[in-house]
């Protein structure tokens, strides 16, 4: 039969009044430390409650001591990195668990969110954007209350989205990027598309096939945001095999699409019409346009150019 440690050492009384004595100082201290103190006074715990977790008080001191020397999560010398022993008071018993830190919370937040927001082509300044961050004024301000209206109100499927629409420079993309920042904080999938850009690359891949995943991608993302739509030159192709059915789709299904443009609604529809070749394209270029209106609520966008460049 296996001997517990202690009953060994009892063979060796040296090696086990040695044992006991540093048990014993140790525990001393463990008891004398102000925190357990505080704990022990909090929970009304007897002495014999800390002494039959001396090893669990002693790993929360340790990992306490830790968290106040933290220098971040990568060179945590708690037992699990980034989570510290607390101690826990449930149903008259003190019990003690690993517990995520703040640091390694907001990494997780950080990360999630990260893996929430997908973006094609939109700068990264843009994308790290919050509303608090924004310069008011009066050609920006009901597009900004808009939007912050839209993200506190936000659902999945709740249809109408946005056209801001407006000279370059006035800040169109850079307040998508707010949203988007701030639909991926509240844990929504966002994806942010340079529409020309992202066309560019469309017609490139026609042969590999990989836009039709793409394309569902987009199409069952929360939210889509569509930059810049009209500052490309639509082939037939893209505009009826592409953005067409991604609209279409999103709109039968009452799922938002956001967008920012240099033309208003009629100047757009005259451009998705731009290179039709024949009634029936016209057609296509005309259901496309009423669809981006009838599902989006404008804002024309005006003021200084805010670009640097
Ligand atoms: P648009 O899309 O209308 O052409 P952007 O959104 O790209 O313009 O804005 C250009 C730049 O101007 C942004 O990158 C940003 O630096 C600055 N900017 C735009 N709007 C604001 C704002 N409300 N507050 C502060 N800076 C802004
Ligand atoms: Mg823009």
């Amino acid at each position: 039969m296996l001997r517990s440690i202690r009953d060994a050492l009892k063979s060796h009384p040296t090696i086990y009044n040695r044992y006991k004595q540093s048990y014993q100082e140790q525990a001393a201290k463990v008891k004398a430390d102000p925190e357990v103190i505080k704990l022990v006074g909090q929970y009304g715990l007897s002495e014999e409650d800390v002494t039959h977790q001396l090893a669990n008080f002693r790993e929360w001191l340790t990992e306490r001591h830790n968290c106040e020397q933290c220098t971040g999560i990568a060179t945590c010398h708690n037992m699990y990195k980034g989570h510290a022993s607390t101690p826990i008071y449930v149903d008259g018993e003190l019990r003690f668990e690993y517990a995520p830190c703040n640091l390694y919370r907001n990494q997780q937040r950080v990360e999630r969110q990260k893996r929430l927001l997908k973006s094609h082509f939109i700068p990264k300044e843009t994308l790290n954007v919050g509303f608090d961050d924004l310069v008011k004024d009066k050609g920006n301000i009901d597009a900004i209350k808009a939007a912050s209206l839209f993200c506190l109100q936000f659902t999945e499927v709740q249809g109408k989205g946005l056209f801001f629409y407006g000279e370059f420079g006035v800040g169109k993309t850079y307040l998508m990027g707010a949203i988007a920042n701030k639909l991926s904080e509240q844990g929504h999938s966002v994806y942010f598309v340079h529409v020309p850009t992202f066309c560019r690359e469309i017609k490139a891949s026609i042969s590999d096939q990989s836009y039709i995943e793409k394309i569902a991608e987009l199409e069952n993302v929360d939210c889509l945001i569509l930059d810049d739509i009209g500052a490309e030159s639509f082939s037939p192709w893209i505009r009826d095999e592409v953005l067409g059915p991604i609209i279409q789709y999103r709109t039968q299904n009452e799922r938002p699409i956001l967008y920012t443009s240099n033309l208003d609604y009629d100047n757009l529809r005259t451009h998705l019409a731009e290179s039709s070749h024949s009634q029936i394209d016209d057609l296509k270029a005309y259901r496309i346009a009423e669809r981006i209106r009838s599902f989006t609520v404008p804002y024309k966008m005006y003021g200084e150019n805010r670009r640097r460049n």
